[in-house]
C-alpha cells in the first residue's frame, strides 16, 4: 500500500471522549471512527488487525475440530421463548418488529439458533462430536458502552459451540477449545492467562475466562506464584476468618453524632476506632426486591457471591432515593440496627464483630458498641466480599496476588440446559435418545485488537505485536524527489511484496519527522528508511524496530532478508 492514497485519517490530538490509551491511539491512528455509541468503523488499518486476528482464529478452530458456518444475525423470538430467555435477557437485547408484527432480536449470542439447527439436522450419535463456529456481529444493549472497541453495542465474536453425546466427550472438547485458546493468544503475541470464572447465577457450569493482562483491564483476577491456581477474583472463595471468641466484654449501643463523616474511613477517623471495626451496610436491588448486605470496613462486597445465596437475574446496586426513602436514612449513615422488612446478609468477617460501629439510619448518627446477634440479626452470614492480595490461596495458602486483565474469550460447559429446553437429542447405538451434551466458546475478536493496544503501547504510539500488525513493514524515503532515494524505495517495496511481507511505502511529500512520527503512532513493527546512505558505495538503508529506541544501518541489499528473518524467527 502507498501511504499518499490510503485513508490513514491520523489525529494531532487527544480525542476528549476517549479515556483509555487504546481508544486514544485507535483514534489517533486512523483505525476506528465512532458511528453511534459503542458502534465503530474499522477504517483500512483496523479491517487488516481483525482479518489477520479472525485468520488465526479461524486456522486454531479448524485445527481443533471446528467447521465455520454462519447463521442469521437476526433471531427469531420463538426460540428464545423456548429456552426462556426471551424475558430474563432484559433490557441487553435489542428487540425489533417485522412488518407482520413478528418480534425478533439482534443476536447477542447463538445458543438458541445453534440447538434449533442440531435438534434438525443431527440425530445419530455417529454425527458426533460436532463442532460449528462462526465469526460475526454480535448486539448487546450495554449498559456503558465504552473504552471503544472493548465494550460495544455492536461488535465482532467468534463463538464456536460443540455438541457430545456424554460428559467425558464434552470434557475432550472442552479440553481442545482451552488449548486452542491458548494458542491463539499466544500467536497474537499476547501476554494472557486462563483464569477459573463465575458460570452465571444459575451455576452448575464449568468455565474458564482468558485474561489479557493490562492495567486498564475491567476484571480484577487473582493468582498464585506458588501453584496454578489463577481465577476471576468475582469467584475466589476468601477463607472463612478462625476468631478465638474475643473476650471484650459488650458495650450498651450508643447513638453519636457524626456530622461530615461520610465515609467508612472518616467514621473510623472521627471516632478513633480502626477501618476494620465498622460495618460497611450496602443496599442492592435485585430483581424487585431491596437487600442489605454487610461487610468489614476494610472489605468490598463482591456482589456474584451475593447473587449465588440470594438467587435473582439482575443484582446493582440499589438507587440511593429509594434507600433512603425505605430506610430513611442517605448513604453514609445506614446501618443493620433496626432495619425492618428488608432481608440483610452478612459477611463471614462481621459474624464475631464485637462493638462495632455502623450507620444508625438516621442521617449524621452512627451508633457505638454494636454487637451482631446482639443488636441486629442477619439472614445468614457468608462469604460475601471480594478477596484481597496477600490473602491466602484457597489451593495452596501461599500469598495471593491481584491483576487487572482484560477478557477476551470464555469457554463454558453449558451441558444439557439449551439442549434439554429445546430438545436437541440424538439416539444412541441401541437406538436410546439421549439429550446432547453442549459447550459454548467464544472470543471477543473486536476487543482482542483494544486488549493488543492497551498491553503493547508506549510514549509515541502502539507497537503491534507482528502477527496481528496492519502493515509489518513502513518504507520511509527521506527525500521523495530525489531519484535515487525513491526508486530505492520502490525496489524494496517490490521485493518485501513479492517475499508476502505487508508493507507500506510512505511517499507522501511530507517531512520525515511527519512521517516518523506517523510510523511510531501507527506502529508498526519495522521501519525502513530510506536516505543519503543510498548512494554510497554499498548502499545503505536504515533499519529499525519499533520496540528499539536506535536504528542500525543494514545494507540494502540485506534488508529484505532481514525482515523475513524477523517474520519467522
Ligand atoms: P463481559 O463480562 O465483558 O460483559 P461477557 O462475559 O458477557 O463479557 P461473553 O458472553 O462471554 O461475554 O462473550 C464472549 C466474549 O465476547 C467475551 O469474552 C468478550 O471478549 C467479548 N465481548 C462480550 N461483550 C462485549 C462487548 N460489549 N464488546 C466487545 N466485546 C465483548
Ligand atoms: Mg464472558
Amino acid at each position: 500500500m502507498r501511504m499518499s492514497k490510503a485513508l490513514i485519517p491520523t489525529l494531532r490530538d487527544v480525542p476528549a471522549e476517549a479515556e483509555i490509551i487504546s481508544h486514544q491511539l485507535l483514534l489517533r491512528g486512523g483505525f476506528i471512527r465512532k458511528t453511534a455509541a459503542g458502534m465503530y468503523t474499522y477504517l483500512p488499518l483496523a479491517k487488516r488487525v481483525l482479518t489477520k486476528i479472525e485468520n488465526i482464529i479461524r486456522e486454531e478452530m479448524d485445527s481443533a475440530g471446528g467447521q465455520e458456518i454462519l447463521m442469521p444475525i437476526t433471531q427469531p423470538a420463538e426460540l428464545w421463548q423456548e429456552s426462556g430467555r426471551w424475558n430474563a435477557y432484559g433490557e441487553e437485547m435489542i428487540r425489533v418488529t417485522d412488518r407482520h408484527g413478528r418480534q425478533f432480536c439482534l443476536g447477542p449470542t447463538h445458543e438458541e439458533m445453534i440447538t434449533d439447527l442440531v435438534r434438525n439436522e443431527v440425530n445419530s450419535y455417529r454425527q458426533l462430536p460436532l463442532r460449528l463456529y462462526q465469526i460475526q456481529n454480535k448486539y448487546r444493549d450495554e449498559r456503558r458502552p465504552r473504552f471503544g472497541l472493548m465494550r460495544g453495542r455492536e461488535f465482532i465474536m467468534k463463538d464456536l459451540y460443540s455438541f457430545d453425546r456424554d460428559q467425558a466427550g464434552l470434557d475432550e472438547s472442552y479440553q481442545a477449545m482451552y488449548e486452542a485458546y491458548s494458542r491463539i493468544f499466544t500467536r497474537c503475541g499476547l501476554k494472557f492467562r486462563p483464569v477459573e470464572a463465575d458460570s452465571g447465577a444459575i451455576g452448575g457450569g464449568y468455565t474458564h475466562e482468558f485474561m489479557v493482562l493490562a492495567e486498564n483491564g475491567e476484571a480484577t483476577i487473582v493468582y498464585c506464584d506458588h501453584c496454578d491456581y489463577a481465577a476471576n477474583i468475582e469467584i475466589a472463595p476468601c477463607a472463612r476468618p478462625v476468631i478465638e471468641n474475643n473476650s471484650e466484654p459488650m458495650k450498651p449501643l450508643e447513638k453519636v453524632h457524626t456530622p461530615e463523616m461520610k465515609t467508612i474511613e472518616a467514621v473510623a477517623q472521627g471516632l478513633g476506632v480502626p477501618v476494620t471495626n465498622c460495618i460497611k451496610t450496602l443496599f442492592f436491588q435485585a430483581d424487585d426486591e431491596i437487600i442489605a448486605v454487610l461487610v468489614r470496613g476494610d472489605h468490598e462486597v463482591n456482589d456474584i457471591k451475593v447473587q449465588k445465596i440470594h438467587p435473582c437475574d439482575a443484582i446493582e446496586i440499589a438507587d440511593s432515593e429509594k434507600v433512603a426513602s425505605i430506610v430513611g436514612a442517605s448513604v453514609g449513615s445506614l446501618g443493620p440496627v433496626g432495619l425492618k422488612g428488608i432481608k440483610i446478609y452478612g459477611d463471614w468477617a462481621v459474624e464475631k464483630m464485637v462493638n462495632s460501629v455502623c450507620g444508625a439510619n438516621e442521617n449524621d448518627y452512627h451508633y457505638l458498641g454494636v454487637n451482631p446477634n446482639r443488636d441486629f440479626q442477619v439472614n445468614g452470614y457468608y462469604d460475601l466480599r471480594l478477596m484481597k492480595e496477600n490473602e491466602p490461596c484457597p489451593k495452596c495458602g501461599q500469598m495471593i496476588k491481584t491483576a487487572r486483565g482484560i477478557e477476551v474469550g470464555q469457554v463454558f460447559k453449558l451441558g444439557t440446559k439449551y439442549s434439554e429446553a429445546l430438545k436437541a437429542t440424538f439416539l444412541d447405538e441401541n437406538g436410546k435418545e439421549n439429550i446432547l451434551q453442549m459447550g459454548c466458546y467464544g472470543i471477543g475478536v473486536s476487543r482482542t485488537i483494544s486488549a493488543a493496544v492497551e498491553q503493547n503501547f508506549d510514549e509515541n504510539g502502539i507497537i503491534w505485536p507482528k502477527a496481528i500488525a496492519p502493515y509489518t513493514v513502513v518504507i520511509v524515503p527521506v527525500q521523495i524527489k530525489d531519484e535515487a532515494q525513491m526508486n530505492a524505495a520502490e525496489k524494496l517495496y517490490h521485493e518485501l511484496q513479492q517475499k508476502g511481507i505487508d508493507v507500506m511505502l510512505d511517499d507522501r511529500n511530507e517531512r520525515v519527522g511527519v512521517k516518523f512520527k506517523d510510523a511510531d503512532l501507527i506502529g508498526y513493527p519495522i521501519r525502513i528508511t530510506v536516505g543519503k546512505k543510498i548512494t554510497e558505495a554499498t548502499p545503505l538503508v536504515e533499519y529499525k524496530l519499533r520496540t528499539e529506541a536506535e536504528s542500525q544501518d543494514v545494507a540494502l541489499t540485506e534488508a529484505v532478508a532481514k525482515v523475513v528473518a524477523f517474520m519467522t524467527e
